[in-house]
Order: structure tokens, then C-alpha cells, then sequence
């Protein structure tokens, strides 16, 4: 029996970086994964073979997070194809860093969009399924830049602290009908999100971390799986860095 067996998980944002590694770990723990890409179709279709050939249980669906009628489309249809939701992973997610003064409207509404707004529309689609079966897990991936700020990061930092005081707020509402929410803040990992920064960005972010290195979205996909589990019954309402030490939180 594997750890996650039969548990019917949506993952958004599963089509590259830390969602990859998140869809790619709870499968092969048993997990029933829909996962979401909004343009990166071809590699989604590509994950979806190779983990179908292993035997493991998977589909694709096409969704923009920031579209509130296709977020409840998309919840009717893995209820459809798996006739339950038993968990959500909130990890679409971009950046437009600029400066405040150089920083557009358009810069700071897709932001507040993408990262914050598609986790208030997610969750609630998910809310009527976890209610009836009383019980459920959510986990949000925030970021440690949603805890100590970054300068030309503004909207992007907002957003990260928006998600860590909605899942505080969620977690509280939630918990006596055994639906379970919390987040996780990642610090710096090796992804295509990243990879943007110019080499000077890199250096002072190594830096900033006691174990001096980038971490990988396999070591985030392993503490989603943890809070997925029956072993974190008893967590809620938590942030957890998986940063290398880069903020310690009290
Ligand atoms: P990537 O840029 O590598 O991947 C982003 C994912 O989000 C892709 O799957 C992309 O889909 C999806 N996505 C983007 N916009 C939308 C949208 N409008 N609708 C639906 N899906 C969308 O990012 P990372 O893997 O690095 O980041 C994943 C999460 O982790 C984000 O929330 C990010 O903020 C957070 N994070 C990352 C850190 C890092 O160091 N990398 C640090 C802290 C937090 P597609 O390709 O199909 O368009």
C-alpha cells in the first residue's frame, strides 16, 4: 500500500517546474493526479504518456487559473472521471518583477491574478465536493518572498503574503469539517521561473541561504506529499519553508 493509494488529487501549474516534480512524486505515490497546464501543452501531453506507460494514474486538463468559470469546469470534470476531489495543490504561479516605479497596472493585476486570485477561485470550486465527503487537504505553494518582502518583487511578494493570510483565514473555517489547509514557501529552486535571473540575482540569493545551494522541485514535492498524507493529520494553517534556511520562522 502506497502512501498517497487512491487519493484523487488536482495539482495546477503541473506542466513544468515545482508542479512537474509535485505531479511526478504523489503518482508514483499512488495518487489519482489531474493535473493543469495553461500553454505548455506539449509537455504536459509528453508527462501524461510517460507516466501512463509506468501504470500510474494521470490526466492533463487545459486550464487558466484566472478564469473563474473554467475553474469550476474543471472540478465538474475530474468529479466526473474520479467521482471525488480529495485534495488541491495551488502551485500556478508567475512573476513580472519590476520596480515600483516602473511597475504597470497590467504588471500587478496578472500577478494578483495568477497567484492569488485562482487559489480564492480553486479553493472554492473544491469546497462543495470536500464538504460533502468532510474531509479534504488544500496546500498552497506561497513563497518566502510572501514572508520577508523583496525589492522588485513588490506585486509578487503581495501576492505570496496574500495566500499565506488566506489559508491562515481557510484553515480556520475549514477545520471542523476536516478539510485541512496549508502552505508551503519555497525559496530559491531550480526552475524555468528562475532560471530569468541574471547571474548577479543568483549569487546574492546563495547568499542568503546557510546551505548554499538552489534547492529542486523534488524537494518541495516531498513535503506536498507529507501534507497529503495520513501522517499530517494533526497540521493546519501552517507555513513551511523548504528554503536551505533562508528565513527561519519562529
Ligand atoms: P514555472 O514558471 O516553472 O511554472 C509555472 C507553472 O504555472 C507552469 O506549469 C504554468 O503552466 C503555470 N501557469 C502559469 N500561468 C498560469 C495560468 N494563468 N493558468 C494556469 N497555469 C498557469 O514556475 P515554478 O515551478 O518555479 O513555480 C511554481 C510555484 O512555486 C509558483 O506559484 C511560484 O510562485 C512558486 N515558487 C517558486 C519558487 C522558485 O524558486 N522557483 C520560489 C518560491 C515559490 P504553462 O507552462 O502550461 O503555461
Amino acid at each position: 500500500m502506497k502512501k498517497l493509494d487512491g487519493k484523487v488529487v488536482i495539482v495546477t501549474g503541473g506542466s513544468r517546474g515545482i508542479g512537474e516534480a509535485i505531479v511526478r512524486r504523489i503518482t508514483a505515490e499512488g495518487a489519482v493526479v489531474h493535473a493543469t497546464y495553461n500553454s505548455s501543452s506539449a509537455r504536459a501531453q509528453q508527462i501524461e504518456k510517460e507516466l501512463r506507460e509506468k501504470g500510474q494514474h494521470i490526466h492533463f486538463h487545459q486550464l487558466d487559473v484566472r478564469d473563474s468559470m473554467a475553474c469550476t469546469k474543471l472540478v465538474e470534470e475530474v468529479l466526473t472521471l474520479s467521482s471525488q476531489v480529495d485534495a488541491l495543490v495551488n502551485n500556478a504561479g508567475i512573476t513580472r518583477d519590476t520596480l515600483l516605479l516602473r511597475m504597470s497596472e497590467q504588471d500587478w493585476d496578472e500577478v494578483i491574478s495568477t497567484n492569488l486570485r485562482s487559489v480564492f477561485l480553486m479553493t472554492k470550486a473544491v469546497l462543495r465536493p470536500m464538504l460533502a465527503q468532510r474531509r479534504g487537504r488544500i496546500i498552497n505553494i506561497s513563497s518566502v518572498v510572501g514572508i520577508r518582502g523583496n525589492a522588485g518583487q513588490s506585486n509578487y511578494a503581495a501576492s505570496k503574503a496574500g495566500v499565506i493570510a488566506f489559508t491562515k483565514s481557510i484553515a480556520r473555517e475549514l477545520a471542523s469539517r476536516n478539510i485541512l489547509v496549508n502552505c508551503i514557501a519555497p525559496g530559491y529552486i531550480d526552475t524555468e521561473m528562475t532560471g530569468k535571473l541574471n547571474d548577479e540575482q543568483k549569487q546574492a540569493l546563495l547568499g542568503a541561504i546557510p546551505l548554499g545551494r538552489a534547492g529542486t522541485g523534488d524537494e518541495v514535492a516531498a513535503v506536498v506529499a507529507f501534507l497529503l498524507s495520513e501522517e499530517a493529520s494533526y497540521i493546519t494553517g501552517q507555513t513551511i519553508a523548504v528554503d536551505g534556511g533562508m528565513v527561519m520562522l519562529p
